[in-house]
């Protein structure tokens, strides 16, 4: 279930995005600011931009596996860290990448101006670890890029309305850019990576797998929601209901990436699929005896990630995060409920916007699994989608078939192969 949640845009009295033309929003993720030589490199590439005329913002990740690191210190010290101060320990490492790459653009004979996200004027409520942003009261933003500077906004944190510093949610630097694009009305938002796009599907499991130039913003969400891992899925959404066109690239080339953006006539005359993703991370619970609400509530307040649901009868079964088994467990014992779960499903996906209006592709995905001996376990549709959990061991081989048999390999298959 793709979660379509609608995170409100903060209203900017002062300064209407319109009249700011010529504004970008940079974002560079860990990988990217990974060591001093690609910090410099990505200052480099902040003053190649600013030298051309245009208003930069740029958004900076924490360098490497620094947030992992945090992360595994708090346990280290503590088996059950205290939420607010946990935020106020993993927000440090964007705060560490933004000092040092104002630095080096220093060096290079530029101004810069490196602010935490609460310096920025962003503002979240108050759910340590997953904030949502409520307002972004851009001020101190305009008023450095008014006055020639680079601005490097610290990734993944806000302030919330009690005046504590919070996180918002593992990959959250992707959101606080796309949330800064929509603030200050940037002509686009560019997501700069380790990958030079979204493809056709993983290139480690299918070699032939191609870059996507395009892609609309519901296929990206639902291909970041079963697999794609380039993009947060929430940065995504927020990216859609705010019309801030996306463009990622990677950090190590020249070359343009994918655009993720509004749906067009030509995306949808050519594209029949996009892309066939894949999963290993969900385990898939059966549930006996309990109401639907009873049991989704009790989730929910558990802080549990649900996805796929499905009723059958007096069966519920839904999956969840692999990594979150310990909670759901715990809260089906709480419940009293008969439940199974199953570690060995992985889940194939294909997604394309041009399925809506093209019958057909669910006798081909059926025959092509069939034909590997391949029998889903569960199948799961969305206009756009279609998703089966199968066998773990199975689910590469899927991956390469599928890809074969909408022919995306192909150049010109690439939205091409209606
Ligand atoms: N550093 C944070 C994380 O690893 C946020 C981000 O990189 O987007 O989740
Ligand atoms: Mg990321």
């Amino acid at each position: 279930m793709t979660t379509t949640e609608y995170e409100a845009l903060p209203a900017l009295a002062e300064e209407p995005p319109s009249t700011r033309s010529g504004t970008v929003v940079m974002k560079f993720g860990g990988t990217s600011v990974a060591d001093v030589e690609r910090l410099r490199a990505v200052a480099r590439r902040l003053v190649d931009a600013h030298e051309a005329e245009t208003r930069v913002v740029a958004v900076l990740s924490a360098m490497g596996d620094t947030t992992d690191d945090l992360v595994r210190l708090a346990h280290d010290i503590s088996p059950r860290p205290k939420a607010r101060e946990l935020d106020m320990l993993i927000s440090v490492g964007e705060r560490i990448s933004g000092a040092l790459c104002a630095m080096a653009i220093h060096d290079l004979g530029h101004e810069a101006i490196s602010l935490t996200g609460s310096q920025a004027g962003i503002v979240t409520d108050t759910a340590h670890g997953r904030a949502k942003i409520v307002d972004i009261r851009a001020r101190r933003i305009h008023e450095a890029l008014d006055a020639g500077r680079i601005v490097l906004v610290a990734g993944f944190q806000g302030v919330s309305t009690d005046f504590d510093i919070t996180t918002l949610g593992r990959g959250g630097s992707d959101l606080t850019a796309v949330a800064l694009a929509a603030a200050l009305g940037a002509e686009a938002c560019e997501i700069y990576t380790d990958v030079d796009g979204v493809h056709t599907a993983d290139p480690r499991v299918v070699g032939n797998a191609r870059k996507l130039h395009a892609v609309s913003y519901e296929e990206m969400l639902e291909l970041a929601a079963s697999g794609a891992s380039v993009l947060q899925l929430r940065s995504v959404e927020f990216a859609r209901n705010h019309d801030v066109k996306l463009h990622v690239r990677s950090s190590f080339s020249e070359a343009g990436g994918t655009w993720i953006r509004e749906e067009d006539e030509r995306m949808l005359e050519k594209a029949l699929i996009s892309g066939v993703t894949h999963t290993g991370e969900e385990t898939v619970y059966r549930v006996e005896g309990l109401s639907a609400g009873r049991l989704f509530e009790t989730l929910a307040v558990a802080g549990i990630n649900v996805d796929t649901v499905l009723q059958t009868g007096t069966e519920l079964v839904f999956t969840a995060p692999g990594p979150e088994r310990a909670e759901t467990q715990a809260a089906l014992e709480g419940l009293g409920a008969t439940w199974s779960a199953r570690e060995d499903l992985g889940q194939v996906s294909i997604v394309g916007a041009g399925m809506r209006s093209h019958p057909g592709v669910a006798a081909k995905v059926f025959t092509k699994l069939a034909e590997l001996g391949i029998e889903p376990e569960i199948v799961t549709t969305s206009p756009i989608k279609i998703a089966c959990f199968i066998p773990r061991g199975q689910v590469e081989p899927a991956v390469r078939a599928l890809h074969d048999a909408f022919e995306l390999d192909r150049p010109d298959a690439v939205r091409a192969h209606a």
